[in-house]
């Protein structure tokens, strides 16, 4: 028995260590389990704290569709008491076109497990229960729970930033609009353009980017006294009318110019400044902009916009900006205007005046030419200009002259000016004339700014001209060889009569057989200087008339009176004329042509042994002067007792003009041009106190008669 109690008891034993054990364990499971719950009561209170104050609204919805739970946030977010919308469909929550797609996009979530939308971060329309739309962003969790579907949004109101994100881009937009406006201002500034051109891309940016209706830009006039409508864009594009021309002080826009100060307003039909108020109102202007187009102190003009909106702070500032570089641009196209102006009148003269120019930096050879210059050397415009391009248009005859020429000018650093030929493609030839004016630049270097101008056709003018002088020349020399003829012959007649009778005394002495050697030979040397004299006068007289090439030379004027004394004797002694010969010995030595020279003086003698045959009652007198004037030329005066001028003194010099019944009328006009082709002048004036006198003057040749 007591073995069986023993065991029992044992049994009992173990049975209670195995329950204490068990207990234990129990325990420890009930204290883990009780720590389970406390961490789990523990979390849900900080879920539930989360859910509770989350800014966030925070909605759950079963897989039906309906709200099952939302957190306080909803009121703030939505305007609902979380209550109310228990049992609520969550389409409640979103405007009225979402609602299907949501429907739609569950259920087929729910068949399929495709979600239609992206559950984190989804920008979504929602709708406040004052039927207010705006901006979520959304973010969704599912969990299942007792086999159905729970959804939890994550609702974020992101209307604010979406705000400030506006905000920020229409920020951003107005800056670009700024910045758009003044690219297109400088652009328009740089274009290729004339003033009004320029001015109008101007106004057109101004409408375009800064709101304006209509935007307009005057210059002032040269006078300074108005301004002169130059663009006008925007609903308004013409430039004539009432605003085309306002007078400084004058309106908004004179005042404008007058006062030097913008003028701003955001009620422009109220603004006592806007005349037109009605105007205003009926095409609804709210704001008015203008601003003086003033440089440094100068005004050039002024920029005025009407505009449909007020202005703003960056518009003005644009405003601001485009008035300065406008007023710029237009002072820089003026004088650029002017520049072409005076370039294309530079260009017109030279093209004119067959005139080219060049300058020629002598240190680096930098030459630069005018268009007009490559036009003379046949030059294509453009092509670099060198001395040796130059050297192969020059007469080979003239090199060596350009040659000395290019190295004088190189280091000498003088003014210089010449004659040169070019020898062009085609073999004509062209006479140019050269001016050069030396200049130093800033650094000290030499430079030469130079005219060229082509001669030619001047010089081929002189030579024909030349050519039919010397030819009337010619002509009238032998008139006057004609008119003279009594004379010439008496000249030759005397000698010969001379001769004759000398041969005829001989033949009597030899008939006679009174030879006396001394008698014979005194007639045969009177004989041989009679025929020597004939003879001299024969060839003067073919001197005279012969037509040869004007061969200037340095001459003694006084030999030339005396010559031409000779040839016209007979007739002043036929005329009974008596001469008076007040020649000034010693003067210089002129350089003419001896034959123009005795063609001169012997017209001037013939007319005035004319101008005396009529006179009767008082001494024919003509006298021979000459001297010297008092510019120093030698000047010789040819004066009559004759009839004098009357009243066409003035037109004696004119061709063809004559009082005389066979008078050519060109003796004068041959002898004026004569004496002026020798570089010398030929008058008349009325002698004293009766007849006239015809003076010419000849430049001295710088040698003296000793
Ligand atoms: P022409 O002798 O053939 O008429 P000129 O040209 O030599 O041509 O002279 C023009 C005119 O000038 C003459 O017809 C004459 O009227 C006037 N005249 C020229 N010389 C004299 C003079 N010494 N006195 C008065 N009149 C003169």
């Amino acid at each position: 028995m007591k073995a069986a109690e023993t065991e029992v008891e044992r049994q009992v034993a173990h049975r209670t260590a195995e329950l204490a054990a068990a207990n234990v364990e129990l325990r420890k499971e009930i204290a883990s389990f009780k720590h389970a719950e406390e961490d789990r009561k523990s979390s849900e209170e900080n879920y539930r704290l989360l859910v509770e104050t989350a800014s966030d609204a925070i909605v759950s919805m079963d897989d039906r569709g309906s709200i099952v739970f939302a957190n306080p946030a909803v009121a703030t977010v939505f305007g609902y008491d979380p209550i109310e919308l228990i049992g609520k469909p969550l389409t409640l929550l979103m405007p009225e076109y979402m609602r299907e797609l949501h429907q739609g996009g569950l259920a087929r979530y729910l068949a399929t497990g495709k979600r239609h939308i992206n559950w984190q971060g989804t920008e979504l329309t929602a709708l406040r229960k004052n039927g207010e739309e705006f901006p979520i962003e959304v973010s969704f969790g599912e969990l299942t729970r007792d086999g159905h579907k729970i959804f939890t949004g994550f609702l974020r109101d992101i209307s604010k930033r979406k705000q400030a994100e506006i905000a920020l881009r229409t920020a951003m937009d107005e800056r670009t609009r700024i910045v758009a406006f003044r690219e297109e201002i400088g652009m328009a500034l740089s274009r290729q353009e004339d003033l009004k051109g320029v001015l109008h891309h101007c106004a057109h940016a101004i409408v375009r980017h800064l709101d304006a209706a209509f935007a307009r830009i005057w210059t002032l006039s040269a006078n300074g006294r108005e301004l002169e409508l130059q663009a006008s864009a925007g609903m308004y594009t013409h430039l004539d009318g009432p605003h085309s021309r306002i007078s400084v002080g004058q309106h908004k826009i004179g005042l404008i110019a007058q006062e030097r100060k913008p003028h701003l307003t955001n009620e422009a039909q109220s603004d006592p400044r806007v005349t037109d108020r009605d105007w205003a109102r009926r095409e609804k202007m709210i704001s008015f902009a203008g601003y003086p187009l003033v440089l440094e102190d100068r005004l050039v003009g002024v920029m005025g916009m009407f505009s449909q909106r007020p202005l703003t702070e960056s518009t003005l500032e644009a405003l601001s900006f485009a008035a300065g570089i406008i007023a710029q641009g237009i002072e820089r196209r003026r004088a650029e205007e002017g520049l072409r102006r005076s370039e294309a009148f530079l260009a017109e003269g030279q093209r004119l005046g067959q005139i080219g120019s060049y300058s020629w930096r002598v240190a680096t050879d930098k030459i630069e030419w005018s268009n007009e210059l490559y036009r003379i050397y046949e030059f294509e415009v453009g092509v670099p200009v060198t001395l040796e391009l130059l050297r192969t248009r020059v007469h080979p005859q003239d090199l060596s002259l350009y040659e000395k020429m290019v190295e004088k000018a190189k280091d000498g650093g003088n003014d210089f000016e010449w004659q040169f030929r070019l020898l062009m493609a085609d073999q004509s030839i062209k006479y140019l004339h050269s001016v050069a004016h030396a200049t130093r630049d800033q650094d000290g270097q030499l430079e030469y700014i130079a005219v060229v101008q082509d001669v030619t056709e001047r010089r081929q003018t002189e030579e024909a001209l030349e050519r039919s002088r010397s030819e009337l020349a010619q002509m009238s020399r032998l008139t006057t060889m004609g008119e003279m003829a009594a004379s010439i012959a008496h000249e030759v007649n005397q000698p010969l009569t001379a001769v004759t009778n000398n041969g005829n005394a001989c033949l009597r002495l030899l008939a006679n057989h009174n030879l006396e050697p001394d008698v014979l030979r005194r007639a045969l040397e009177e004989i041989v200087a009679d025929g020597t004299r004939a003879s001299a006068v024969l060839s003067r007289i073919r001197a005279f008339i012969k037509k040869g090439p004007v061969d200037k030379i340095p001459l003694d004027i006084n030999d030339v009176i005396q010559e031409v004394l000779v040839l016209a004797g007979r007739e002043l002694e036929e005329h009974r004329i008596s001469i008076d010969r007040k020649l000034t010995a010693g003067l210089p030595l002129v350089l003419a042509d001896r034959i123009q020279l005795q063609q001169v003086l012997l017209n001037l003698i013939k007319n005035g042994i004319e101008a005396m045959i009529a006179v009767a009652n008082r001494p024919r007198l003509l006298c021979v002067r000459s001297g010297i004037d008092k510019s120093g030329d030698v000047l010789v005066a040819v004066s009559d007792s004759g009839t004098g001028f009357g009243l066409e003194m003035d037109r004696v010099f004119t061709p063809f003009f004559t009082t005389k019944a066979n008078g050519m009328g060109m003796g004068l006009s041959i002898s004026r041009s004569l004496v002026e082709s020798q570089g010398g002048r030929l008058w008349a004036t009325p002698n004293s106190p009766h007849g006239a006198e015809f003076s010419f003057t000849l430049p001295a040749s710088g040698g003296e008669l000793s």
